[in-house]
């Protein structure tokens, strides 16, 4: 059992990989934050190292140590808390501990958790273990921003690549995990398609708050004046060069515009909910249907100007000062 909420296709894909004996020696899983990279290269560590009845059977030795981080032939590399990078030494260790043996399984595996935080040496010491792969050995990259990867580090691994899943199949996890129905679509409906995000939200409710109201502030740039949104801009992230949090928000604008799309055509709000359904309505009025396609074409342009390296507030700045 993958015990994967979603990614059917992708575990498809993994499952055949195992079944043909074809695994590649280096696979990268690429998607948004929380989406469930991490918990999918997790479910294929033990898949790959798994000794029961169709794996990953969760309830092997291998599979329970893997669930508490105590597996010895299964290493997570991440960044060091507090730091900003994955530094050389780390991939150094790896690639000495990697060379030997397995200890205890068929096979050891290295996830690298968020590979985009390697540094530029980090980075090169992976490519030689990569361009000598051994048998014995699986690597797993996760990364939100694959552009960020060496493209010679990217062309060696085996992509696999995640989507957000739908509001629905979200609600229907956490409904199975007896969230109450009317909590679980408002915490599906603010997910944004991460089912890390809602699980999450499930242990601490304080965080759906803090979501609407990050929403509802957003909402509320059409009445600012220049001044204003650029002190939004500054409030939304914090730091100028993080462009997750930067295309977070971002998209979380894309949503908006698809809400006044949906109430100016009188049907429900997927995004803010039944209780904005009002102010919604109000403004989708005023900014009319030219205008609300104008502000998603511009949605789209900075999205594609992230994308393309530009820094990333600067780009969300612009966008702010330019809607309508
Ligand atoms: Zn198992």
């Amino acid at each position: 059992m993958w015990e994967i909420i979603g990614h059917g296709v992708a575990v498809e894909t993994l499952q055949r990989l195992l079944a043909a004996d074809r695994m590649p020696h280096a696979l990268l899983m690429t998607g948004p934050a929380g989406v469930g990279k991490r918990t999918l290269a997790t479910a294929l560590a033990k898949a790959l190292t798994c000794t029961g009845d169709d794996p990953p059977c969760q309830s092997c030795i291998h599979c329970r140590q893997i669930d508490h981080g105590t597996h010895p032939d299964v290493v997570l590399v991440t960044r060091p808390e507090g730091k900003d990078a994955i530094a050389i030494g780390q991939v150094r260790e790896l690639r000495d501990s990697a060379s030997l043996r397995p200890y205890q399984a068929r096979r050891k595996v290295v996830i690298i958790a968020d590979a985009e935080a390697l540094t530029a040496q980090a980075a090169d010491a992976l490519l030689k273990t990569l361009e000598e792969p051994q048998r014995q050995l699986t690597l797993i990259l996760t990364a939100a921003e694959p552009e960020a990867l060496p493209a010679t580090v990217v062309s060696r691994c085996r992509i696999i690549s995640l989507r957000p899943s739908d509001t629905a199949t979200i609600v229907e996890a956490l409904s199975m995990r007896g969230v109450p129905n009317s909590e679980a679509e408002r915490i599906g409906r603010l997910a944004r398609g991460t089912v890390g995000w809602a699980l999450t939200a499930v242990e601490q409710p304080k965080l759906v708050g803090q979501q609407e109201e990050a929403i509802a502030r957003l909402a509320g740039i059409f009445e600012l004046d220049v001044e204003g949104r650029l002190q939004l801009a500054e409030a939304l992230v914090a730091d100028r060069k993080d462009r997750g949090a930067v295309r977070r928000q971002v998209e979380l604008l894309a949503l908006l515009a698809r809400d006044l799309l949906l109430v100016q055509q009188g049907r429900q709000p997927l995004l803010v909910g039944e209780a904005a359904r009002s102010r919604m309505e109000e403004l989708a009025d005023r900014l009319g249907r030219r205008g609300i396609l104008a502000y998603c074409g511009r949605v789209r342009l900075t999205m594609d100007r992230i994308d393309q390296n530009v820094d990333p507030r600067l780009a969300l700045e612009a966008l702010l000062v330019d809607l309508p």
